[in-house]
């Protein structure tokens, strides 16, 4: 797993871009620029790709975000170090990492066992630990609730109950909400049953979906 210094310069001019497309945050910047995100392709013929600004399929039907995206969510986030995050969605395991770097305990639920199984080797490999669970997202995980907050990265028809449910007070949820194309929405808890809602602009994620066939009532680790 090489780090080169070609991948290291391709990674610095992806966090100049995004300051040009104003992400501001620089601990989110630091932690792009820390992450080899050539890495999460699983397959390396196109690691060179990893630090363009497309998101990219990385097997079963799915894709590693689009390097803008993570930014932005991350961003919206606004990680303090040692706050324990739920993110929906594990894919490849890119998120996760970022958060990571930001000093998060993050827990993180994906529903494709495929995905799961190669995400759960290369953390690890990699240096990165996270709880990592295989499982429906839509109920979150109850037992290891209240979060300071949650992120949601496939795109989810509504807001699923459940989830704004696990956020602490003061808590913050960021999940881009709509069936075909989605609005990223930020749910700040103020309060019990109250949240300020604020949207930032339209996105199209792979969508979030539900369980239905395999009925499984809690998420395995
Ligand atoms: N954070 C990922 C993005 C992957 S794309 C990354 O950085 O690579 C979104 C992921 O959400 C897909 O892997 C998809 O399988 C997963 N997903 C979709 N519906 C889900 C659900 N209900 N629960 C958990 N994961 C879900």
């Amino acid at each position: 797993m090489e780090d080169s210094l070609k991948h290291q310069g391709l990674r610095k001019k992806l966090v100049d871009r995004l300051k040009l497309q104003g992400i501001h945050n620089v601990q989110v910047l630091a932690a792009i620029g820390r992450v080899p995100r050539h890495l999460f392709y699983f397959d390396s013929t196109f690691a060179d790709k990893a630090y363009e600004d497309i998101a990219f399929q990385i097997g079963d039907g799915q894709t590693i975000s689009h390097p803008y995206t993570v930014a932005l969510q991350s961003q919206l986030l606004d990680v303090k170090k040692g706050e324990k995050i739920l993110e929906i969605g594990t894919g490849s395991g890119y998120q996760t990492a970022v958060l990571l770097e930001l000093g998060a305990k993050v827990f993180s639920i994906e529903r494709q066992k495929n995905l799961f199984d190669k995400t759960k080797m290369l953390l690890p490999a990699m240096g990165y630990e996270a709880k990592l669970f295989y499982g429906d997202g839509y109920k979150g995980l109850p037992q290891y609730a209240p979060f300071d907050k949650i992120i949601i990265t496939c795109g989810a028809p509504d807001t699923p109950k459940a989830l704004l449910e696990q956020i602490k007070n003061n808590g913050l949820l960021v999940i881009p909400v709509g069936a075909t194309e989605q609005v990223m929405t930020t749910f700040l808890k103020t309060g019990d049953n109250q949240y300020a809602k604020e949207e930032f602009g339209s996105f199209r994620f792979v969508p979030m979906l539900q369980d239905k066939a395999r009925g499984t009532d809690s998420c395995k680790q």
